[in-house]
């Protein structure tokens, strides 16, 4: 989330007139951006970070309720107040921010981490420890920052703490009260453009986990409500029978993530980067999941990206390709010369994706939009340029809309020396979006020096990754070793409960990028296969019953001779062997030590594409298999290879080193553990409460005290006080160590 600018936003048919402005001037930024940034910003460092959000949950141990609270927003004023506890966050290297939800906030490192440092990457966990305590410190005891992916019981009945009616304006929402939208007009001013320019409210529909006692009906639905138009949506097409029905952003944007971002060292290896970590989007979802129960139903799916995807879904009927609603307009919110020819469901389109002869009075034209603003990445930015040169055209297989006019211009020959056709076609595809909140004070912009109107468009395309540009500096401002250069962000993960998984995850992503960028694995798969495989990683236990779409693990261009002995157990090899004063201890981590079980690929083999592509399990691919290395592998060498001091490259012989490293194999140690089965993820250990507690009918339901239960236990597991819990959902090793490694940390 960018700095909130201050002002008055517009109205969606106030703000439509500026449609084409802010793409135009966008786009003059961006290519501004270029030339300051593109060929001359060459050499930065791998900076890194992370973002955490978490949901500030009341407890009340007496009614037996846990409920989201929306009157503690005031908090993150405090935390950013130069007068109040602003020192607290700068001392401690935290930094936090506002969030869609009222009862939200993010938190991230205040400096990113240097990804050439290995005491860096065992300090995010402590940095994460950290802004727990300092956001705590403002909050009452009883009001927790909890990192749960989804808050059960959103949407049902009374889940704010204090209550609120869901009648606001805003969403329309006939389950979410306003009251639980940042109170910054720029997200009611979003929620509400979203639903104006889309000509009816958001519907997003989840299966319900069927069950024994389950009736395969939504009957939370008011049937008789008078408020609003959009009131009988569910009943002429908004809601599906056997599903959950979710109709306001609140219910994804209401839900928290675990982001990372890294810095290229240049534009180049940015791109390869990005390409690179495309076919490990879906993976991550799968072995993240968290998200099992939404608005008090336990659903057939584990996941929240295709709620967080529905529930910013700008697009108008037309663009979807779907019949209205009766007496609701074909073309949503968009101004449309009725006069131009009606399209029917097989109307021809351009190579483009506009509907032939179907313009906006503006002249924009009309395109079908077969995804979501928010969504999985719709084409490769390419490595053309870079040493790898692996790319082929025939990946970017899906041919997304794209706005003709931006990519025409970034093409142009003025322009083309900067963009290359993939870059233009990247950008071109986000510039299909209408920007969603103008603020009048912003319409003019000097487009030498701010970046607004691009970041407006690039900041709300939500997709799996993001390529974040630099942005526009003074000739005096303008310095690379102190200004953020070409990143990419990874988007796909879910959050965990405790700080330890998320720095866990958060390190081997980064570790990952690291290794990528070293040894230049190739895991270009037409990017068909990743959307199916985004569709997998829904599926519940995904991670386990799933295989996955991945680059054969024979065509990597790794030497895998390269990798052999880089398993976990090279940890305590490094660590304990010879060294007498360690070795002790080095027995029980032993015991802890696995080696990849799976030595059969039961790969089935992609006939179209030469067999590079194969379907795989998430434990092949993460752990590997007797013959290839897997990710886990890539990441331990590049430690090994990169992050040991000098000194001690081929010998432990410090405390400190060993207890660095014996971190971060705890690390891989849970992800390893999470893709081979034998620990479960965050969202089958969810689903197992509900279906296991007393309290549960078998009717797929997740009633208030139920809800309580499962907050209780995950307040246990975040504060790491039950044995019992932990060993449940980490096994007794992880426990183990969890328990008796020092976890805790003082402030500064
Ligand atoms: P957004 O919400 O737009 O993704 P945030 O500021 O919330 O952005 O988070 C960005 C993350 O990027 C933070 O963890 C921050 O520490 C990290 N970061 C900041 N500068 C750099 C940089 N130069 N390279 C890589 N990461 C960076
Ligand atoms: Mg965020
Ligand atoms: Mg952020
Ligand atoms: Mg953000
Ligand atoms: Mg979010
Ligand atoms: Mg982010």
């Amino acid at each position: 989330m960018g700095l909130l600018s201050l002002g008055t936003p517009l109205d969606w048919h106030d703000s439509k007139k500026y449609n084409d402005h802010v793409r135009e001037n966008g786009i003059t930024q961006l290519i501004n951006i270029f030339k300051q940034h593109g060929p001359t910003r060459t050499n930065d460092t791998f900076l890194w970070g992370d973002e955490v959000e978490y949901m500030l949950v009341t407890i009340d141990d007496e009614k037996k309720w846990a409920r989201l609270t929306i009157d503690k927003d005031h908090i993150l004023d405090d935390l950013n107040d130069p007068q109040k506890s602003l020192h607290k966050s700068v001392d401690n290297n935290v930094l936090f921010h506002p969030e869609y939800g009222r009862f939200m906030i993010e938190a991230t490192p205040a400096k990113p981490y240097n990804g050439n440092s290995l005491a860096d990457y065992v300090y995010v966990e402590e940095n994460m420890i950290k802004r727990r305590i300092v956001s705590q410190s403002e909050l009452p005891s009883n009001i927790k920052p909890i990192t749960l992916t989804t808050f059960p019981r959103m949407g049902c009945n009374i889940f704010t703490s204090p209550s609120a009616k869901p009648i606001g304006p805003a969403s329309q929402s006939l389950f979410l009260p306003d009251e639980i939208i940042n109170r910054h007009v720029r997200f009611p001013t979003l929620t509400a453009n979203i639903r104006k320019r889309r000509g009816c409210k958001v519907a997003i529909n989840l299966p319900m986990y069927p069950d024994i006692n389950t009736k395969l009906l939504d009957d939370s639905i008011p049937k008789s409500r008078d408020l609003f138009k959009s009131d009988h949506e569910p009943f002429i097409g908004a809601s599906k029978p056997g599903h959950v029905y979710m109709d306001s952003m609140g219910f994804g944007m209401g839900s928290s993530c675990l982001q990372i971002t890294m810095q290229g060292k240049n534009i180049e290896e940015a791109r390869y980067l990005y390409d690179s970590l495309a076919a490990i989007t879906a993976i991550m979802l799968s072995l993240s999941a968290a998200a099992p129960i939404f608005k008090g139903f336990l659903v057939n799916q584990d996941v929240r990206w295709n709620v967080v995807s529905g529930a910013v879904d700008d697009r108008t009927f037309i663009e979807r390709n779907i019949e209205p609603y009766p007496n609701y307009n074909l073309f949503g919110g968009l101004n449309v010369d009725l006069h131009s020819k009606l399209p029917s469901k097989t109307q021809s389109i351009n190579e483009f994706g506009d509907l032939n002869g179907v313009f906006t009075k503006e002249g924009k034209p009309i395109q079908r939009v077969p995804k979501s603003r928010y969504d999985s990445i719709d084409s490769y930015l390419a490595d053309v340029n870079f040493s790898t040169n692996y790319f082929k055209d025939e990946y970017n297989d899906i041919n997304p809309p794209i706005n003709e006019k931006v990519f025409n211009r970034l093409s142009s020959k003025e322009n083309h020396h900067l963009f290359d056709k993939y870059l233009a076609k990247h950008f071109g595809h986000l510039f299909i979006r209408d920007p969603l909140v103008l603020f009048s004070e912003r319409i003019n912009q000097d487009n030498e020096l701010e970046n607004d109107h691009f970041e407006n468009i690039q900041s709300t395309n939500w997709q799996t990754l993001r390529f974040k540009p630099p942005a526009l500096y003074t000739p005096e401002e303008l310095d690379f070793s102190k200004t953020p250069g070409w990143r990419v962000e990874f988007r796909p993960m879910e959050i965990q409960l405790t700080d330890f998984e998320n720095a866990a995850y958060s390190n081997f992503i980064s570790l990952l990028s690291k290794a990528i960028i070293k040894f230049k694995p190739n895991f270009y798969i037409p990017i068909s296969k990743i959307e199916l495989n985004m569709k997998l990683a829904h599926n519940v236990d995904s991670v386990l019953d799933e295989k996955f779409w991945f680059k054969a693990l024979d065509q990597w261009n790794l030497n895998n001779n390269d990798f052999i002995g880089y398993d976990l157990s090279w940890f305590d090899r490094f660590i304990y062997e010879g060294n007498d004063e360690l070795g002790k201890e080095g027995e029980v981590y032993m015991n802890g030590t696995i080696t990849p079980t799976s030595n059969t690929i039961e790969s089935i083999t992609d006939v179209d594409d030469g067999g590079i592509t194969q379907k795989y399990s998430i434990n092949e691919i993460i752990n590997g298999t007797d013959k290839f290395p897997g990710l886990i592998r890539l990441v331990i060498k590049v430690i090994a290879t990169d992050l040991l001091p000098t000194d001690q490259s081929h010998h432990c012989d410090s405390e400190e080193l060993a207890r660095k490293l014996i971190t971060i194999k705890h690390y891989l140690l849970l992800i390893s553990n999470r893709a081979n089965g034998k620990i479960p993820t965050i969202a089958h250990w969810l689903r197992s409460k509900v279906l296991q507690s007393h309290l549960y009918k078998q009717d797929s339901k997740v009633s208030e005290e139920l809800n309580y239960n499962l907050i209780k236990d995950c307040v246990e597991v975040t504060d790491l006080s039950d044995k019992y819990l932990l060993e449940g959902l980490f096994g007794e090793v992880i426990t183990d160590y969890l328990l008796t490694s020092n976890r805790t940390t003082t402030l500064s």
